[in-house]
């Protein structure tokens, strides 16, 4: 969108955040402009065109602004500074830094810049003179925090280009020259560090996007086990307010196997936004020893910011996390929630007075919510290698009604489904995945089969339709237990029962808030889904089902301590042996 001048428009209308502006040229949708409010200006982004009139969406608070105040158009659409030290930052959804401001909470028309500009990188060369490259290529890397990153071809530039010069090895600013290449008609462009990319556009610089097909391990048993998520794949997490979506988010990004963590905390309150501020830079980071928040960004808009800039703070974390893509990475990105960031959506959507979908919901909001989603995937780089978003959104029902339209159109785009189920999280069975009710769409994929049965072992998938079969005869069990009665029900009726709370106690449920249990890796969960399927597959002899329960219950409670235990450790080996010789009481 090349204009030669600025078009200008007059304010003719304000409607809360939507801002009517008569324009005298042309202006494009979702294009930026800033409001002169007569103490500073106010950022806002274009979102509907009509003559001459157009809808802006402010991302501040408009108090006080008047009819008549003139409107300046940016040519360009909201966009974000990609470069390196952009991890452990905490932005807004306009990427503001946050840390640079008083508080969590910007004053009104404060922008501050995403980079630092005075900080010099250790610049190491992977292009040469004469390379061909393109968008996204690489042209050198700069450690960042212990990552490699990547300074590329900027997205925005079509076509092919010859290397001219790249700077040796040595320390640069971002906004040092470090590269400048040739287009085909003869034209040399300098390049620095940082670039620019619009956040409603995805970043394809890649050559092509397959199936994701590699388990993602999060270390989270009830995921990996029974409905795993993979590379590059999509999951969400429904469910009613306290039953855990937060604490698992949070556990997902502390063990998950990526290397980027990129956190939208979108729209909840205040208080738990503050929370992650001080949470995350206090943890350790069980891959290298560092801090988390080293390898992490958090995107954060509170319920009391604009609609608008809780709206743009998921478009930025997707953005940053394509960003991370292109260099190679396995990035993980949160959305906490994106409940929140449709109901954004809702509220311009009623002040533009469109013809409102169900529950007052944009008509389009299946479209918008699928488009943001199919963002993630795992790619194969024009240079071969690989790269990979992982995505994970919480969705957050009114009253905890699976049909609502945001759950609706989510479980249409997201190819994982982490329920959480209020009665478990009410008896503290935590996480409270609903382990029937959930799944992962990655398991029917050919290519995640073979993968699992390669890397985990051959009988896996087996075992693991062994426990899914288990849980849902366990439940059934437990329905016709309470219709008839422990004494009206056989013993064997008992038995089902039982075996399923086996999987629930020593599987599902995991703690958190354990140093050891509280991440799982993956030839653990092996291991201890063989030895509950061991138990549940055995013939012991009991004289009733009282008998029977507390024999469970034993059993349950020792391999619940093999889950405390160190792996490999003496204390574990202690717990096998004792689970072995109560086994072997019963054993006929
Ligand atoms: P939500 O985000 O769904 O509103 P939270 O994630 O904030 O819910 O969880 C609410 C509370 O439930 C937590 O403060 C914690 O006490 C408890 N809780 C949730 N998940 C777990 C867990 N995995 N282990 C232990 N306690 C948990
Ligand atoms: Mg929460």
């Amino acid at each position: 969108m090349e204009r030669k001048n600025k078009t200008i428009g007059v304010v003719t209308g304000i409607i809360s955040n939507l801002v009517i502006v008569k324009v005298d040229g042309p202006v494009a949708q979702n294009e930026i402009c800033f409001i002169r409010h007569p103490e500073n200006k106010l950022m806002a982004e274009v979102i509907k065109i009509t003559g001459d009139n157009a809808y802006v969406q402010v991302f501040e608070s408009t108090r006080g602004l008047k009819i008549g105040v003139q409107v300046e158009f940016e040519n360009h659409l909201l966009e974000v500074s990609l470069g390196p030290g952009i991890l452990s930052r905490n932005y807004d959804g306009l990427q503001n830094d946050l840390d640079k401001m008083d508080g969590v909470f910007l004053k009104r028309g404060d922008y501050t810049d995403p980079l630092n500009r005075e900080k010099k990188w250790d610049w190491k060369p992977l292009a040469k003179k004469d390379d061909k490259v393109k968008a996204g290529s690489w042209l050198g890397e700069v450690p960042e925090n212990g990552m490699p990153h990547r300074i590329m071809v900027p997205f925005k530039m079509d076509g092919e280009y010859t290397v001219k010069s790249v700077v040796p090895e040595g320390a640069y600013t971002v906004d040092d020259v470090v590269a400048t290449v040739t287009d085909t008609d003869g034209n040399d462009i300098e390049l620095t560090m940082v670039q620019k990319w619009p956040v409603k556009m995805a970043i394809t610089a890649y050559n092509n996007k397959p199936r994701p097909f590699k388990l993602l391990e999060t270390g989270i048993r009830t995921m990996d086990t029974l409905n795993p998520i993979v590379e590059g794949g999509t999951g969400f997490i429904p469910g009613p307010f306290g039953t855990g979506k937060t604490v698992l988010q949070h556990a997902i990004s502390k063990f998950a196997e990526a290397d980027i963590v990129i956190i939208a905390a979108c729209g909840e309150r205040a208080n738990e936004v503050v929370e992650i501020f001080t949470e995350f830079p206090e943890l350790e980071d069980p891959r290298t020893g560092r801090k988390l928040i080293e390898r992490t960004t958090i995107i954060a808009n509170t319920s009391n910011m604009p609609v608008a800039a809780r709206e743009a703070s998921v478009y930025t974390a997707m953005t940053l996390g394509e960003y991370y893509r292109s260099m190679g990475l396995k990035v993980l990105l949160m959305a906490d929630s994106t409940s929140r960031w449709a109901q954004a959506l809702r509220e311009m959507s009623n002040r533009l007075e469109e013809l409102p979908g169900p529950d007052g919901f944009p008509m389009d909001l299946t479209a918008i919510i699928s488009g943001f989603y199919a963002r993630a995937g795992f790619v194969y780089l024009n240079n071969g290698e690989t790269g990979s978003i992982t995505f994970i959104g919480t969705v957050s029902p009114a009253g905890g009604n699976l049909k609502e339209p945001v759950t609706e159109s989510t479980r249409k785009a997201a190819r994982c489904f982490y329920g959480l189920n209020q009665d478990r999280a009410d008896s503290k069975r935590y996480p409270a995945i609903d382990p029937i009710d959930s799944y992962s769409k990655y398991l029917e994929y050919p290519e995640v089969q073979n993968y699992l049965m390669e890397h985990i072992g051959e009988g896996w998938l087996e075992n693991v339709a062994k426990a899914k079969n288990l849980l849902l005869r366990g439940r059934e069990a437990m329905e016709q237990i309470n219709i008839l009665g422990d004494d009206g029900v056989p013993l064997e009726f008992h038995e089902r029962f039982w075996n399923s709370e086996l999987i629930d106690g020593v599987i599902l449920q995991q703690d958190s808030f354990d140093e050891v249990d509280a991440n799982c890796p993956m030839p653990r969960q092996k291991y201890m889904l063989e030895k509950v399927l061991n138990v549940s597959e055995k013939k012991f002899a009991f004289e009733n089902f009282e008998d029977l329960s507390n024999f469970f219950k034993r059993i349950i409670n020792v391999l619940k301590q093999m889950n405390y235990s160190e792996w490999e450790s003496d204390k574990l080996k202690k717990h096998e042996a004792e689970l072995e010789e109560i086994m072997n009481e019963r054993l006929n």
